[in-house]
């Protein structure tokens, strides 16, 4: 006798069948593409020679742990590059573009930003925000900004223009969208930035903030002419089982300058001991493929659904992507707190917790948020959040099964039911 574990209206299960037949195309294009990085992930591991006593860990300085020379080895592969840093050390994402832009950035220059603003949490380190805090601009690096267009598209000629000056040394891209509503920058657009710099300031460094991006298409930044790229282990890259950390990747040079930032002048990628980490990142990075295509298929599904139930999705399901991001404009505050108690309620851990929209540090309005997962803050686990504010919008992201987070799509439009702020479609 088959069970029903979960109360879901027949009539949004029936919706849901529906809209899955309608992602099959879409699905086999994420799936070829997780396929693809797949294989090469596992390329990257045989070329190697991963073997079990690469696993073993080091402690103190760390010094001639070969299974982290490996690991970095397999990271520099598998994104094109010349050298890796793939490290527990690093604490968050932001610490490791920290490390990434204080590694290669000299005072007198210029970092440009070529995207807009950056993300929340980088306007400190770069001294947009806060004070005395140790921030770039107190050590001399200067910032400028091209901002996107109207429609949030990269403004070429401005960047052209912007890029000639000699006193730019880095020209900085986000991948991922993050929290606003612009669209992400997918490989095509990527590459004509990457070729826009080059043929302005051929000496710039064009560096990326790859967070949620890595595995969502087949190419990196860094395998079409980036020179240095940064991400978090508790998104992407980890697959869901590292249990912190960051990477970096690029041109063997400026890897190196990021080692001397992280560790000391001077010893650099030398130290660093990797304790009982490395059986984890190994099998993290080796899992990623295939958990960013259930995270992207989630995120498609989630699309799907609620654009049926007559929400606006941004991007939509059918749109090409290149993060693992979807937001989904709920148009009211009671309707964002559903979404998230449902999202809480499918989660494997802390599924008992009930959201409620609270006051956060650095922000205006109050955020609500669910999160149900193995490692504190995971984002490549299914996680919802946003701030109760017009237009009141959510952005989920993760899911490390596909089946598990279609459940949690499944439930946040359950629970809006339940509040009533949700009425199903004839
Ligand atoms: C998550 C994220 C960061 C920061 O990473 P944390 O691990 O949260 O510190 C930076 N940039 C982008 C685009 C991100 O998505």
């Amino acid at each position: 006798m088959e069970q029903k574990f979960f109360d879901i209206h027949p009539k949004l299960e029936e919706l849901a069948a529906q809209v899955e037949k309608e992602c099959a195309g879409v699905f086999a294009r994420t799936d070829e593409i997780g396929e693809y990085n797949s294989q090469k992930v596992l390329a990257a591991f045989i070329q190697n020679g991963v073997s079990e006593s690469h696993f073993a860990g080091s402690t103190g300085y760390g010094y001639d742990d070969r299974g982290r020379e490996v690991l970095e080895s397999v990271m520099a592969q598998i994104t094109g590059s010349e050298d890796a840093l793939m490290r527990h050390n690093f604490v968050s994402g932001t610490h490791t573009l920290t490390t990434a832009l204080f590694g290669v950035l000299r005072p007198g220059d210029v970092m440009l930003s070529i995207t807009g603003m950056p993300y929340d949490t980088i306007q400190p380190v770069i001294g947009i925000t806060g004070e005395n805090c140790g921030s770039l601009k107190e050590f001399g690096v200067e910032y400028r900004q091209v901002d996107l267009l109207d429609d949030g598209t990269p403004d070429f000629d401005a960047i052209a223009q912007a890029v000639r000056d000699k006193r730019v040394k880095m020209a900085y891209v986000q991948r991922s969208r993050g929290y606003s509503l612009r669209p992400s920058i997918n490989m095509d657009v990527m590459k004509r930035l990457i070729d826009t710099v080059k043929q302005n300031n051929p000496q710039a460094i064009f560096m990326v903030d790859n967070c949620y991006g890595i595995f969502t298409e087949k190419l990196e930044p860094t395998q079409l002419g980036a020179d240095l790229m940064a991400g978090s282990l508790i998104k992407n890259a980890g697959g869901g089982i590292a249990r912190t950390g960051g990477y970096i990747a690029g041109r063997r040079d400026l890897v190196e300058q990021c080692a001397y930032r992280l560790t000391t002048p001077g010893q650099g990628k030398e130290v660093g001991c990797t304790l009982n980490e490395l059986p984890r990142m190994f099998q993290g990075l080796f899992l990623a493929p295939n958990v960013v295509c259930c995270a992207v298929r989630t995120a498609i599904f989630a699309a799907a659904l609620f654009e049926r139930l007559g929400y606006r999705v941004n991007p939509s399901f059918t749109d090409r992507r290149t993060d693992i991001i979807q937001s989904i404009e709920l148009g009211s505050e009671k309707g964002m707190v559903a979404f998230c108690k449902g999202v809480q309620r499918g989660a494997p851990v802390d599924s008992f917790v009930v959201p409620e929209p609270a006051d956060m540090p650095g922000y205006e309005s109050k955020v609500v948020m669910a999160a149900g997962a193995f490692h504190l803050g995971a984002s490549i686990e299914l996680s919802a959040d946003g701030p109760i504010r017009p237009p009141y919008a959510v952005w989920m992201q993760g899911g490390l099964t596909y089946f598990t987070g279609k459940t949690g799509m499944l439930l946040a439009a359950q629970t809006m039911l339940e509040d009533g702020v949700l009425s199903l479609p004839n």
